[in-house]
C-alpha cells in the first residue's frame, strides 16, 4: 500500500548519507568556550503568518537572523527541548564536481569531518558527539549538501564550535584524503546492489548530456583517481560561501543566548559571493522520446514509471503548488482512484504520483506504478488507464474543494503540531529552507497561498504522451527482452526500445474512463479539535511518564491499559493494539505467511476508507510481528473510534477474492524471496536472529512455505483465526475512560467469542550459548557484492548495574571501534558497534561490511582492536572521565521526559507488556546508573569483552569480491600443489642486471 508521494524525490535523487551509528546519549558539564557575541547581523521580519496552537509548545520562540557575511539562521527556542541540534545546509552539490573528478562535493563532504584548523583531530567530533548522546551526519545532493547534529542538551555550545569550523579551516589532511578516498570507494561498492541507484544511473546515461545531471555523482577510486589535498581545498574555497549558507539551530537556550553563538561561530565563515547553480538546459534528451527504457533489476521487482520534465511557469510555484495538487488526484487510492481500477483489472499493486523540482529551472513530475504479473504483460492498457485518468483531470478540471481540503490539513498539521526529534527538526528545515525567502518561512513551503484553476489545467494538459518518458523496470523473464546495454558505472542492463505509432496514438485518443473519477469530499477531515475534560492520570518513575489505568484486566481475554494526554494537549490519540491467538506460532512458517496474507487482505479492504482518514491526519497500520497481530491507529482523535471499529469489524469478516488472494500471496512470497539478494550485513543479521531465538523463521522457509498455500487453506484461515484471541492495548491520547471501554465493549462484540487464556501464550525463548566451548563461527554465502562480519557477545542476564555498565562501555567503545576500523584502516564503509537487551540477556554486536577485506581477516581486526582497547582501558588518565561523561549522559537521557505523544505511548506500551507493568522500571535503571562505580564497570567491561568470555559467536557473510582490491589468502592443500602452481628460479636468474 502506497500513499500519493508529495514529491518522490526517492525516484530522482540520491541522497548520500555516510552512515554513523552512535546508539546512546549524552552529558557533561560544558565550559563555555564562546563568548557572548557583538553585532556582525540583521533580524529578518518575520512574516510567516501561521500560528501554533499546541499548548505545550506555547513557549516555543523562534527568530530569524542575517549575518553580515550573508549567512542565514532560522533559530528555535524551546525550553522544552529534549535534546539540542543544529544543520547548515550549503548552496552547492554534485552538479558543480569538477568534470575531471566526479564525485568531488560528495568525497569533500566527507573529509569536513575529519579535522579542522582549531579541532585537529579526524576523531574528535565524532567522539565528542557520541559521548554526549548525540548523532551525526551528512549527505550530498545535486543543488546542496547538508551537515547535521543532534546532542545532548548541556553540549550544544561546545559542539556547535566543532561544527562551525568545517566552514572555516577544514584540514583535508593528505593522510585522511587518502584514506576516506576508500571510504567513498567502499560506499560506491554498496550502490552495486541497490536497484534505486541503478536506475537513477541508467536515467543519467540517457540524459541531455549537456546538463550536469547526466554525470555520476557518488565518485569511487576511479574517478576521484588523483585527487589530492589541493584538488579539495580548491573546491572547497571556490564553492563553500557564507552566503549561500543556511543554518538551523534548535534548544533549550533563549533567543538571544542563540542568537550570539551563531554570529560569533558563524560569522567568520568567509563570503565568496557564490550563487545558487543556474542551468539552463533541459534534463531530458531525444534519445529516450518516444521510446521504452527496460531495466533489469537485481531483486525481482516490477515497476512502470511515467516521467515528464516541465519548467516555467509550473516549476517552483509554493503560492499554488499546481504539481501537488495533480499528484494528489494521480496518486489517490480511493474507490474511484486510477489505482483503484487498476487494482479491479489486477494490473497493480500500488502507485505513487508526485512531482520533485530538479532545480530552478526543471521539475520533474512522475507515476510509479508497481504492477503484478499480469500488469507486466499489458504494460499497454496500464499506460492507457494513466492517461485516462489524466483526461478526466483534463476534462473537469481540480474542483476547489481538493485544494481547500488540502490547504486546511496543511494549516492544522502546522497548528497542532507536536514536538518532534531534533535531529528530524534541524535536518528538514536545512533542506526545505532553500525553497523559500527567509522571511515567510515557512509558510509557503508547508501550506498553498491559492487556488489557481487555469495554471492547473495548464499543467495537466502538458502531461501527453509525446512529452512523457518511460521506463520498464522488471526481470528480463518478464519482458523478454535482450537487454543489449550496459550502464558503465554499475553495470545495469538495459535496452531502449522504440514505441510504434499506433500505441502512441491510442494513448493520445485515450478519453476519460467510466470508474476513473475524481475524488469526492473526504468525510474524515476534522471537524472538532476540542479537548477532552477529564482527570490527569498519575505520574510514574519520578514524573518521566504517567501511569496509566489498567481498565480491563481479564486473564482469559485481554489487558487494556489507558491514560488521558495531559501533556502535550494535542487533539489527537495514539493506541497500540496486539492479538495473540492460538492459530499462530512463531516458528511455524505457513501460519506466519497466512497471517501476512491476511494482514494484507485486512489492510486492502480497508483501503478507501484508510486512504481518506490518512490524508486527514488520522494514520492506521496493521501488521505481523513474529506471531502477534499489531494494530496502530494515531492522528486526530474526533474518528479514530469509528476507524478502530471499522477494522474490528474487517478482520471478522473480510474475504478477498482467489484472484486478490494470488495477488497478495505471490507479492510476499517474492518479498520473502528478495530478501536473498539484501546487503551481506543485513543477511547476515538474519542469520544471527535465527541462531539467537530459539523459534525464528527466516525468510527464505517463509518464501517456500508461501509457495505451499491454496486458496481454500486462506480461508480456512481467515476464518479461523480470531475464534479465540487476547487483547493486550495501550490506549492513549485525548480520551476518556469511557471511551476506552467503548472500544474494549465493541472489540468483544465484534472479534473474540471465546478467549485465550495469557498462561497458555508461547513464551520467546533466547540464546544462551556454552560458557567454556566457544568461540564459534557460522558462515553462509550470498551472490550479493562484499563481505561482512557480525561479532555477538553475550554478556549474560540482565541486571541494572550490569545493562548500565554495558550500555556506558558500548556508548565509550562506539567510535574508538569507528574511527579504528573504519577511518583508520579502512576495512569498509559501514562500520557499527552497538548493546541490546534480548529476553533479558544482553549482548555487544560489533559489525562490519567490506569490499576488501575477507571474514577471518575482519574477525581478527575486531579482537585485535577489543584487546588493546581492554588493555588500555586500565590505565587510560582520561578513563575516568569519559566513564563520568557517558554515564552521565545515559542518566539524563533517560530521565528526559517523552517529547510527544507517541514516544510516551510508545514507552508506556513497552513497559505494559515487555516489562509486566512496571512502570517504575525507568527509576530503576537510572538508579542502575547511579550506583555504578567506576571499579565495577572496569572489571564488568573485562567481564564482557575479555577473551576470557568465551561466549562470542561471529557470523560471516561472504559475497562476491573484486579482485583488484581483495587481499585473501586461498587454501592450497600441499607443498606438491603449491609447487605446481608456482616457478623456481636460480640466484643467478634473481640478480638484476647491473
Ligand atoms: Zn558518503
Amino acid at each position: 500500500m502506497k500513499i500519493a508521494l508529495k514529491g518522490h524525490g526517492q525516484l530522482l535523487i540520491i541522497s548520500l548519507l555516510i552512515t554513523l551509528t552512535t546508539s546512546s546519549w549524552l552529558s557533561t558539564a560544558s565550559a563555555e568556550i564562546i563568548s557572548e557575541a557583538s553585532a556582525g547581523y540583521v533580524t529578518v521580519e518575520d512574516q510567516n503568518a501561521l500560528r501554533v496552537l499546541t499548548p505545550s509548545l506555547a513557549d516555543r520562540e523562534t527568530a530569524k537572523i542575517r549575518l553580515d557575511n550573508g549567512l542565514e539562521a532560522y533559530l528555535i527556542s524551546d525550553p522544552s527541548a529534549d535534546k539540542s541540534a543544529a544543520a547548515l545546509s550549503v548552496n552547492v552539490g554534485s552538479w558543480s564536481d569538477p568534470v575531471d573528478a566526479p564525485g568531488l562535493a560528495h568525497f569533500c563532504e566527507h573529509m569536513l569531518f575529519l579535522g579542522t584548523k582549531k579541532y585537529p583531530n579526524e576523531s574528535e567530533y565524532h567522539r565528542f558527539v557520541s559521548e554526549h548522546g548525540g548523532l551525526a551526519n551528512a549527505y550530498t545532493t545535486n543543488d546542496h549538501t547538508s551537515y547535521m547534529f543532534a546532542i545532548n542538551n548541556d553540549a550544544l555550545i561546545e559542539a556547535l564550535d566543532r561544527f562551525s569550523n568545517f566552514f572555516k579551516e577544514p584540514l583535508f589532511n593528505p593522510s585522511g584524503v587518502d584514506r576516506e578516498l576508500q571510504a567513498i570507494e567502499g560506499e560506491f561498492a554498496t550502490h552495486l546492489d541497490k536497484d534505486v541507484t541503478r536506475k537513477i544511473q541508467v536515467y543519467k546515461q540517457l540524459a541531455n548530456p549537456m546538463h550536469p545531471y547526466s554525470r555520476f555523482t557518488i565518485g569511487n577510486l576511479k574517478s576521484l583517481e588523483g585527487v589530492s589535498q589541493d584538488t579539495l581545498k580548491d573546491w572547497y574555497y571556490e564553492h563553500y560561501s557564507s552566503d549561500i549558507m543556511h543554518l538551523v539551530v534548535y534548544s533549550p537556550l533563549p533567543i538571544e543566548r542563540l542568537t550570539a553563538l551563531v554570529t560569533k561561530g558563524f560569522g567568520g565563515i568567509v563570503k565568496r559571493n557564490r550563487q545558487p547553480l543556474h542551468v539552463d538546459t533541459p534534463v531530458r534528451s531525444e534519445a529516450s522520446k518516444n521510446s521504452i527504457v527496460y531495466i533489469a533489476p537485481i531483486k525481482d521487482t516490477r515497476t512502470l514509471s511515467l516521467t515528464w520534465e516541465l519548467g516555467a511557469p509550473y516549476n517552483r510555484r509554493l503560492d499554488t503548488k499546481p504539481s501537488d495538487l495533480t499528484a494528489f488526484v494521480l496518486g489517490h487510492e480511493g474507490s474511484e482512484s486510477l489505482l483503484a481500477q487498476l487494482k479491479r483489472e489486477n494490473l497493480a499493486e500500488g502507485l505513487a504520483a508526485g512531482g520533485y523540482e530538479l532545480s530552478d529551472t526543471s521539475l520533474l513530475f512522475g507515476i510509479d506504478v508497481q504492477l503484478t504479473e499480469p500488469g507486466i504483460r499489458k504494460i499497454d492498457t496500464v499506460i492507457e488507464r494513466c492517461f485516462q485518468a489524466i483526461s478526466r483531470i483534463q476534462q473537469e478540471g481540480i474542483p476547489e474543494y481538493i485544494f481547500a481540503e488540502e490547504q486546511k490539513m496543511d494549516t492544522l498539521r502546522y497548528q497542532y503540531q507536536e514536538r518532534t526529534d531534533a535531529f528530524s527538526t534541524v535536518s528538514d528545515h536545512a533542506r526545505s529552507m532553500l525553497y523559500e525567502p527567509l522571511e515567510t518561512y515557512p509558510q509557503f513551503s508547508l501550506v498553498s497561498e491559492k487556488f489557481d484553476p487555469q495554471l492547473v489545467s495548464a499543467f495537466i494538459n502538458e502531461l501527453t504522451p509525446d512529452s512523457c518518458d518511460v521506463a520498464v523496470i522488471a526481470p528480463p523473464k518478464f519482458t523478454k527482452l535482450n537487454l543489449n546495454k550496459t550502464e558503465p558505472w554499475l553495470g545495469t542492463a538495459y535496452s531502449v526500445v522504440p514505441i510504434a505509432d499506433n500505441r502512441l496514438a491510442t494513448w493520445k485518443a485515450a478519453q476519460s474512463h467510466i470508474d476513473i473519477r475524481l475524488p469526492a469530499p473526504n468525510p474524515y477531515v476534522p471537524t472538532s479539535l476540542a479537548l477532552v475534560d477529564a482527570p490527569s492520570p498519575a505520574p510514574a518513575s519520578d514524573g518521566i511518564i504517567v501511569k496509566p489505568t489498567a481498565v480491563i484486566d481479564d486473564p482469559d481475554y485481554g489487558l487494556v491499559y489507558f491514560a488521558t494526554d495531559d501533556r502535550y494537549k494535542v487533539p489527537e490519540v495514539h493506541w497500540m493494539l496486539t492479538l495473540r491467538t492460538p492459530a499462530i506460532h512463531r516458528d511455524e512458517a505457513k501460519e506466519l505467511v497466512l497471517t501476512d496474507i491476511y494482514v494484507r487482505a485486512v489492510a486492502e479492504e480497508l483501503n478507501n476508507l484508510s486512504y481518506n482518514a490518512l490524508l486527514a491526519g488520522l494514520h492506521f497500520e496493521i501488521a505481523r510481528i513474529d506471531e502477534q497481530i499489531s494494530i496502530t491507529v494515531s492522528g486526530y482523535s474526533e474518528n479514530a473510534k469509528q476507524l478502530l471499529d471499522q477494522i474490528f469489524k474487517t478482520l471478522k469478516t473480510v474475504h478477498p477474492t482467489k484472484e486478490q488472494f494470488n495477488t497478495y500471496k505471490r507479492s510476499i512470497k517474492r518479498s520473502y524471496a528478495n530478501f536473498d539478494k539484501e546487503s551481506p550485513i543485513s543477511l547476515g543479521a538474519e542469520l544471527l536472529k535465527t541462531v539467537v531465538h530459539k523459534d525464528f523463521v527466516a525468510a527464505r522457509l517463509k518464501a517456500k512455505a508461501a509457495g505451499a498455500i491454496q486458496y481454500g487453506d486462506f480461508i480456512a484461515f481467515a476464518n479461523e483465526v480470531l475464534q479465540k484471541a487476547y487483547l493486550e492495548a495501550m490506549l492513549y491520547g485525548n480520551m476518556t475512560d469511557a471511551d476506552a471501554k467503548e472500544l474494549w465493549d465493541s472489540y468483544r462484540t465484534t472479534i473474540a467469542s471465546r478467549g485465550y487464556a495469557r498462561d497458555r501464550h508461547q513464551t520467546p525463548k533466547v540464546v544462551v550459548l556454552p560458557k567454556d566451548k566457544g568461540p564459534y563461527y557460522l558462515e553462509r554465502k550470498t551472490s550479493q557484492n562484499g563481505n561482512a562480519v557480525i561479532l555477538a557477545l553475550q554478556n549474560g542476564p540482565y541486571s541494572f548495574i550490569s545493562r548500565a555498565a554495558q550500555q556506558t562501555l558500548g556508548t565509550v567503545i562506539n567510535e574508538p571501534f569507528f574511527s579504528e576500523l573504519r577511518t583508520k584502516q579502512q576495512t569498509g564503509y559501514i562500520v557499527y558497534s552497538t548493546t541490546q537487551e534480548i529476553e533479558k540477556q544482553i549482548f555487544s554486536f560489533f559489525a562490519a561490511q567490506s569490499a576488501t577485506h575477507s571474514n577471518r581477516d575482519l574477525l581478527s581486526r575486531f579482537e585485535q582492536f577489543i584487546e588493546e582497547f581492554l588493555e588500555e582501558m586500565d590505565t587510560d588518565p582520561q578513563g575516568l572521565e569519559r566513564f563520568n561523561t557517558v554515564k552521565s549522559a545515559l542518566t539524563t537521557e533517560l530521565a528526559q521526559p517523552p517529547r510527544n505523544q507517541e514516544t510516551m505511548a510508545g514507552i508506556l506500551a513497552t513497559l505494559a507488556f515487555k516489562h509486566d507493568g512496571d512502570f517504575d522500571f525507568l527509576s530503576k535503571r537510572i538508579q542502575g546508573f547511579q550506583q555504578l562505580t567506576y571499579e565495577r564497570y572496569l572489571e564488568l567491561a573485562e567481564e564482557f569483552l575479555g577473551k576470557q568470555n568465551q561466549q562470542r559467536l561471529a557470523i560471516f557473510v561472504k559475497g562476491k569480491m573484486p579482485e583488484s582490491t581483495v587481499l585473501d589468502y586461498r587454501r592450497i592443500k600441499s607443498a606438491d600443489q603449491l609447487k605446481s602452481v608456482s616457478t623456481y628460479a636460480t640466484a643467478k636468474e634473481n640478480t638484476e642486471p647491473q
